[in-house]
């Protein structure tokens, strides 16, 4: 299928391109809202065409696909431009900057009848997908609680508008918290009902949050902890599920590569849990192809990006008021 790159990102450059090449995809142009930048990104990275008119290059029908990844606050009109013109839609997270625009797009999808996904690339690693089948198949009995572990340094190269521009979506809360919320509903297939959180600013980040910690509830009363950071140069990264009748301990997997060690511990001892080291931009690239093509869907679609959002901005609002909030998931 032949692609457009909406934004000319480091996400793109660094993973998501490799995978759609790696996957037979023709990348055909490039779209940014600078010349000189559009043009730059296709020269370093071979693409033969790039503009800044999203509507010319989405005109082209050869195009089937879209990836989306600029800045947040520009997701939502892009995808339901996208929409409008008939492509296939993989967009990142946070989908929009509100629950309700999330839910304007993907209901804008499915009228369209064109697949749309949430760039959720944990769900797609090996490791999150053993300690998943763990718990589906009941190794740790009843799930009590998830720690999630999440608190990175943002590398240099990523402190733009991450850590200063909140109408771009900037903060931890939309960069990383969206993320831990779909690992905890992937893990356990629940939507979280409420959190509670507070968030501080410890270093890097000017006038948005840098720092957060929350605790949710799920509907089955399970509880979930998790901790987002762009400040913690040391603290490695992982995640917990404990039951009734064993926990899983993944260390080192709040990643992009597919690394890090899953232990599950029971009444019988500990085991080493052995998993694919796929790329998980790949899988993430072959999920959203086979959708394409009729059979199953994406690793994370449109739901799962609402939810993820929905979650996020509950956590943000929690922090923001000092008040338990119920998280509201629109729609
Ligand atoms: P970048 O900052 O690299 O790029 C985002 C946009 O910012 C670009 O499309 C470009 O806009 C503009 N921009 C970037 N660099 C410059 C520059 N030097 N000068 C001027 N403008 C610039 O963003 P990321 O790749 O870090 O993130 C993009 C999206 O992807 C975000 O939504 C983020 O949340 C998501 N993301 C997801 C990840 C995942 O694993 N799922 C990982 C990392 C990010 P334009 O092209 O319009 O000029």
């Amino acid at each position: 299928m032949r692609w457009a790159l909406v934004g000319a990102s480091t996400i793109a450059a660094e993973h998501v391109l490799g995978a759609l090449r790696g996957a037979g995809q023709d990348v055909a142009v490039v779209q940014s809202n600078t010349a000189s930048r559009a043009a730059e990104f296709a020269r370093t990275h071979g693409i033969a065409a790039f503009g800044t008119d999203l509507d010319a290059i989405l005109s082209e029908a050869e195009i089937g696909a879209v990836y989306i990844s600029s800045t947040n606050e520009k997701h939502h009109a892009q995808a339901l431009a996208a929409i409008a013109a008939g492509k296939h839609v993989l967009c990142e997270k946070p989908l929009a900057m509100s629950v309700a625009e999330a839910n304007q797009m993907v209901a804008a999808a499915k009228a369209k009848g064109v697949t749309f996904a949430t760039n959720h690339h944990l769900r797609c690693s090996g490791s999150h997908r053993a300690v998943r089948d763990l718990v589906a198949s009941g190794r740790i009995g009843r799930v009590l609680s998830l720690r999630l572990f999440h608190a990175v340094h943002l590398p240099g190269h990523l402190q733009g508008w991450r850590i200063d521009n909140p109408a771009a979506g900037g903060g931890v809360i939309p960069d990383i918290t969206v993320h831990d919320a779909d690992v905890a509903r992937f893990l356990t297939g629940e939507d979280p009902v409420s959190v509670v959180a507070e968030m501080t600013s410890s270093g890097m980040g000017q006038g948005v949050e840098d720092s957060v910690m929350s605790v949710w509830t799920l509907p089955s009363g399970a509880m979930v902890m998790a901790h987002e950071s762009f400040t913690h140069p040391f603290a490695g990264s992982g995640l917990e599920v404990h039951g009734t009748e064993g926990s899983i301990f993944a260390s080192g997997v709040m990643t992009q590569q597919p690394v890090g060690e899953v232990t599950l511990v029971t009444a019988s001892g500990r085991e080493s849990v052995p998993y694919p080291t796929h790329n998980l931009y790949g899988q993430a690239v072959a999920d959203f192809l086979a959708a394409v093509e009729g059979h199953g869907r994406p690793a994370a679609d449109g739901r799962d990006g609402i939810a993820s959002l929905a979650v996020a901005l509950a956590v943000r609002k929690a922090a923001a008021t000092g008040t338990r909030q119920m998280v509201d998931y629109g729609g």
